[in-house]
Order: structure tokens, then C-alpha cells, then sequence
């Protein structure tokens, strides 16, 4: 600006910046005076104007440079060399001293003026009056202009020195900033990454003292080496690239212990003109958060494993519950039946729905005692359980369903307390023994039976042998043979049923081996028929091959055939006529004795085969001991054969079997 407005100036100025003098500017108006062209700028100017070396000029200006102050001068000769010759004009001329803040000379404004002509015309001053009072005006316009152009000079140094002040001022006001700031503040400086700012709270997340402050990181910091942490923070210093953490764990010594802490932080690079001088770490301890949101994780981990091993326990356990031969069902505190397995519905009959509906003294199922009699409900096992809190085991009862066969249960019953020990229900695991008490009852009935059975011919076995006692004396040779042959009878019946025990006891432990041979089974069931021919009450009509032979065992046949002769004989007296026929099917052979006979109902017909079973139990019209077709079919199974009746009430009975024909 103001050497633009000094190059527009028409007087000869010059501007020297140095103490050597070198000419920083000089306009045409110089150059002219000079008899030199621009070539000399940047020249000092004892180097532009050798010719002024002997002249004082040089030693005024450096005098000037020292001193500050202003020199001026007129009509002063000077010798200059110009176009080739040296050459002496006259000049008015100042150097001016410019001055910076503290006083020193930074440039010195030459101004000067050829006034050769005046002088020369000095003689005629009256007619140059004008002119040189022009010349002054002139001048003073320059050295107006020279005062301006100082002022501005000063202003610019002034903003120069304000700006200095106003840079301490802010590197001290960001210091005071990051020191009082909330979050933690490090500001690193240098390769080495020394720690330059390290702010109340950084020292505090750090547990540090002010000491690091002046330290490289990994010296303040030697546990922090190796931390993912530190490599970023190298990396921002390195790369320039600012960089951001999210909860990274940074091993940390407190009160000299080493424990991982963890860190959100932002890695800003900090640049100058040079390029990247250091990095402004800002971090946040975030560890307690994270070590309660890992304690989360862990936790629901857990649960969630422990809920995993519960379902497994639980599908394990439905598993058992599904499985078990044993029915399980259980209450609430109110008797209320909560859950029953799939064999507790099948034992009880009832689907789940209605199961829950009930409680274990449900009026439509009848709870009886074991002899039949009403059980009250205060006497349920699984209510005596509930009262008393006990667990019982094994207890027996009957229960009669709305529809279908009584049924006998036996129920092992254990209360459920909860943690603070109240009952809050109870336990029932029930197995179905109806089948074991029937075989009970048949066991006792069956003493009973074989009881009575065994004592009839012992009572006529023992009166014939106390009549024959009698007669041991008065010998009555008819009496004799008579009571003989009753005693005889009566020991064979006692042997028959001697055997059928034996043989009964025998087949129910699987110990009865076969002997097979070849026979004629026309031939058998003849011999078989013959003491039914000898009382000749009834007509027994054979049909079928004569020839017909069979591979079998010929002795349990024979014990086969008589029994259902003797069965025709015995429950169909009236029948005259028992017909006994042999078929032969395709690879068996099927023998069939038919009676006319009373019969057998459709229900009896399949316990017929049953140990023990007898269909006329309730009158007893017929001695026996429900063994014969028990063992008959276990004999007939034995063969591969196949046993059965076909019977109609009123229309008789045919019993029949097939055997294989084998070779
Ligand atoms: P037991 O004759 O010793 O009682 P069984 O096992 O031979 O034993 O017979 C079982 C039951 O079958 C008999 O009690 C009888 O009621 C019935 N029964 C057997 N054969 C006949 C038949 N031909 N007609 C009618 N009922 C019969």
C-alpha cells in the first residue's frame, strides 16, 4: 500500500531496509537522478552507486540507520556517474529514519531533489520565486504522504503484537479449558508421545499423579504397553487419521494391583504448519458400566443355561412320567387332582380334562373298602396322607367306576411342601393290582374249593375203612368187596386230584416236557371213551379217518381228551349222545367233542380256559377244581395247537383243539 503510493509519487524516493543500505525501493523519479535503471533494487547502495564513495552520503545514511533519526538537506552537490560521465548537480534531499515499536530503525525513506537548475539560477531568485515555492508545496505533499504511510506502518506492527498477545492468551486460556474441563483430557506431544496436558480427571481415571505430566506415555504408563489403546494411539500420531475406542480394555495398576479398565476415547491428531505434532486423547471410564453389563450377560447367561438344563430335566422327567408303568397323579391342597400321566388315565379310564375335573373322593367313582363296603372319604389313603403329612405305601382299595368291572388300586401317597414347609398338596403313584387281587381271591376261593374237593372222598375213604375195621371180625364177603371198592374209588379220585394239583403246579412253572410218537388219534379216543361205554349213560359217536395218524405226546393227549369227555359227562348228564369227531384241515388236524348240554354263557366263554375258573362257581352244583381246560390248553398250546368252544345257552357245547399234522 504505501509502496504503491511512494511509486506513484513523482519525486525521487528511495526506501533502504537494512543496515547495509539496500534498496528496497526506489521509483523512476530516483532512477533518473541515479542515471541507473531498476537493475539496481535489491542492491545495497554503495554496491549501485560506486561513485559516491568518496561523497559523504553513505556514511550520513548509516549514521541515520543508527541514530533514528531525520536528515535534510539543500542545495547539496553530488557527483554522479550518468550516461558514461561523472557528473555534479545540486540537491534538497531528506533521509528519514523509520522506527519501529521499541525505537529501532527497520527502513529509512530517501527523498530528494535535483535542484542543480535553482542553484544555478539562484542569481535570478526573484523570477524563480514561483518555482521554488511550488517545489516546496511539492515537498510538503511527499513528506505528508511519507507520514501516512509511517502511520500505517505502525498500525500493522501494533495488530502484530496484538496478535502475539491474543496467541498466548488462547494457548493459556486452552489449557485453563482442558484442565477444568469434566471430561478426561490428555494431550500428547512428540513421537514419543510425551504427556503434555493431562487434565484432573485424566489423572484420576489414571490414578496418577501430576508427575507423568513431562513423561513419555510408556514411561508415566509402562502397564498400559501392548494395549490395543496405545498401537491407535501411535496410529493417529502416525497416520494423522483421528481414530475412536469404544469400551477398550486397557490394563491399569491401582493401589498396586493390575486390573483391566475399559475406555470410550477419541484420538484427534494435533497439527501445525509442519504437519502432525501430537494427538488429544479425550477419554471416559466407562469399566464400571461395563463390568455391570458383563455381570448381566453373565447372569442372564446363567439363567438361560439354567433354564436350559431345567427343560431337559423336565422333558426327562415327562419322559418317565409318560413311560411309567406306574400311574402318577397329583393334588393340590384343596384334594384337587392337577395332573395325572398318561397311566393314571388309562388305569382310571378318563382323559386329562377329566381327570382334573375330579378330586380323589369323586362321588360318581366309588371308593370301597377290600371287602366291598363304602371307603370314607376321610379314609383315602391320599386324604389320611394330606391330614396327617405322612407318606403311606402299598395302600390297597377298590374303586367302583360309573360303568365296567370294580377295580383295585394300591396307591403309595407322599405330601409336597413347599420351601417354607407348608403342604401345599401331595403325590399319588398308583398301580392297577386288580389282577393280582383277583388272583388272590382265586387263590383263597380255590383253597376253599380244593378243600372241599379233597375232604368228600377222604370222609367216604375213611368211613368205608372204619366199616371194614368193623368187619374185621363178621367178614360179609359182598359188604367187604362194596366197601373195598369204595375206598378204592374214593383213593383214586383223591389221586386224580392230587395229580390235577401237581400238574396244574407243574404247567404254571413251565415244567412239563413232551414226548412225541406216532399214533392213531381214533385209536386213543376210543380208549379214552371206554369207561364212559362201561357206565353206558351216554352214546358216544365217533366220526372221521380210522386211520388217521398223528405226531403228538400220546400220554397229555389221552389227558386232553378225557377231560372234555368227562366235562360232556359231567355238566351235560342229560345229554345221551356225545359226539367226538377227527377233521383234517389243511396241515392239522381238528378234534371236536360236541355234548347237548346245558351250554355255556357268551361271558363265562372266555375264562373258561382260566386256572381256577369255574363257571358255576356261585351254586357249586359240581365237584372239580377249575383246572382240566387250564391245563388241557396249556397242553395243546405246548403242540403248536390251537383250544376253544363254541356254545350257545340251551344248545350245548363243542369243545375242540387242532394240532399240527407235522411229518
Ligand atoms: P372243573 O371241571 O374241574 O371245574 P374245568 O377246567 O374242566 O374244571 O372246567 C371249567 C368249567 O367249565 C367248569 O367248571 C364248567 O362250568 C365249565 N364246563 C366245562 N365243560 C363244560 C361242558 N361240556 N358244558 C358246560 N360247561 C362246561
Amino acid at each position: 500500500m504505501l509502496l504503491d503510493i511512494l511509486s506513484k509519487s513523482k519525486d525521487a524516493t528511495a526506501v533502504y531496509d537494512s543496515a547495509d543500505l539496500h534498496i528496497r525501493f526506489v521509483n523512476q523519479s530516483m532512477l533518473a537522478l541515479w542515471g541507473k535503471n531498476f537493475s539496481v533494487k535489491g542492491k545495497t547502495i554503495e554496491d549501485a552507486l560506486p561513485e559516491l564513495h568518496d561523497q559523504p552520503f553513505f556514511d550520513i545514511l548509516k549514521k541515520i540507520w543508527q541514530t533514528g533519526e531525520t536528515y535534510s538537506a539543500t542545495n547539496t552537490p553530488a557527483s554522479l556517474m550518468i550516461d558514461g560521465e561523472l557528473k555534479t548537480s545540486f540537491f534538497d534531499f531528506e533521509y528519514r529514519a523509520i522506527l519501529n515499536e521499541e525505537g529501532q530503525t527497520y527502513a529509512i525513506l530517501h527523498t530528494s531533489a535535483d535542484v542543480t537548475q535553482r542553484v544555478e539560477a539562484f542569481k535570478q531568485v526573484q523570477e524563480k520565486q514561483e518555482h521554488e515555492e511550488l517545489l516546496h508545496l511539492k515537498m510538503t505533499v511527499a513528506n505528508k504522504n511519507l507520514s501516512t504511510a509511517n502511520r500505517e506502518l505502525q498500525t500493522y506492527n501494533d495488530s502484530i503484537s496484538r496478535l502475539n498477545i491474543l496467541l498466548q492468551e488462547s494457548e493459556t486460556d486452552f489449557k485453563r479449558l482442558v484442565q477444568q474441563a469434566p471430561v478426561a483430557i490428555l494431550v500428547f506431544r512428540g513421537a514419543d508421545m510425551v504427556i503434555d496436558i493431562a487434565n484432573h480427571a485424566m489423572l484420576e481415571i489414571l490414578n496418577k499423579d501430576t508427575s507423568i505430566i513431562g513423561k513419555p506415555l510408556l514411561q508415566g504408563l509402562p502397564e498400559i504397553e501392548g494395549a490395543t489403546a496405545v498401537d491407535m494411539l501411535f496410529e493417529v500420531f502416525n497416520t494423522g487419521k483421528a481414530l475412536d475406542g469404544n469400551e477398550a480394555p486397557v490394563p491399569m495398576m491401582r493401589d498396586g494391583v493390575l486390573e483391566t479398565r475399559y475406555f470410550n476415547f477419541s484420538y484427534r491428531p494435533l497439527r501445525d504448519e509442519t504437519g502432525v505434532v501430537g494427538v488429544m486423547d479425550i477419554a471416559v471410564d466407562v469399566t464400571e458400566q461395563v463390568l455391570a453389563r458383563k455381570n448381566l450377560e453373565d447372569i442372564i447367561a446363567e439363567k438361560t443355561e439354567l433354564a436350559k438344563t431345567l427343560r431337559s430335566s423336565e422333558t426327562r422327567l415327562q419322559g418317565i412320567l409318560d413311560t411309567m408303568a406306574e400311574g402318577v397323579g397329583i393334588i393340590d391342597a384343596n384334594g384337587q387332582m392337577v395332573y395325572a400321566n398318561p397311566m393314571a388315565q388309562r388305569i382310571l379310564g378318563l382323559s386329562e380334562d377329566e381327570i382334573k375335573k375330579r378330586t380323589y373322593g369323586d362321588a360318581r367313582w366309588q371308593n370301597l373298602r377290600l371287602d366291598g363296603s363304602p371307603l370314607p372319604d376321610e379314609e383315602h389313603p391320599m386324604a389320611i396322607m394330606m391330614r396327617t403329612g405322612l407318606a403311606s405305601y402299598d395302600q390297597e382299595i377298590a374303586v367302583q367306576p360309573p360303568v365296567g368291572e370294580r377295580m383295585y388300586i394300591s396307591i403309595n401317597s407322599a405330601p409336597i411342601f413347599d420351601e417354607r414347609g407348608t403342604l401345599t398338596g401331595g403325590i399319588g403313584t398308583f398301580m392297577d393290582v386288580t389282577n393280582r387281587r383277583k388272583m388272590m381271591i382265586q387263590k383263597d376261593d380255590f383253597i376253599s374249593v380244593a378243600s372241599h374237593e379233597l375232604k368228600t372222598p377222604v370222609t367216604a375213604l375213611k368211613a368205608a375203612l372204619q366199616l371194614l375195621e368193623r368187619m374185621k371180625k363178621d367178614v360179609n364177603p359182598n359188604k367187604f368187596e362194596k366197601l373195598l371198592s369204595q375206598a378204592n374209588k374214593s383213593l383214586n379220585k383223591l389221586s386224580d386230584l392230587i395229580n390235577s394239583l401237581l400238574n396244574s403246579n407243574r404247567i404254571s412253572q413251565g415244567r412239563f416236557p413232551i414226548h412225541k410218537t406216532k399214533f392213531s388219534i381214533a385209536e386213543l379216543i376210543n380208549e379214552c371213551c371206554q369207561h364212559v361205554r362201561t357206565v353206558g349213560e351216554h352214546d358216544i359217536i365217533f366220526t372221521g379217518d380210522l386211520n388217521l395218524q398223528i405226531t403228538a405226546d400220546e400220554q397229555l393227549l389221552d389227558q386232553v381228551i378225557v377231560n372234555l369227555v368227562n366235562n360232556a359227562v359231567k355238566y351235560a348228564p342229560k345229554s345221551r349222545e356225545i359226539k367226538i369227531s377227527v377233521e383234517e384241515l389243511p396241515n392239522q388236524v381238528k378234534v371236536s367233542v360236541t355234548d347237548s348240554g346245558p351250554g355255556i354263557p357268551a361271558d363265562k366263554v372266555k375264562h373258561i380256559f382260566e386256572r381256577y375258573y369255574q363257571a358255576d362257581s356261585d351254586n357249586r352244583q359240581f365237584s372239580g377244581l377249575g383246572l382240566g381246560l387250564y391245563i388241557s390248553a396249556e397242553i395243546i398250546h405246548k403242540h403248536g395247537g390251537e383250544i376253544g368252544v363254541d356254545s350257545e345257552p340251551g344248545n350245548g357245547s363243542t369243545f375242540w383243539f387242532t394240532l399240527p399234522l407235522g411229518e
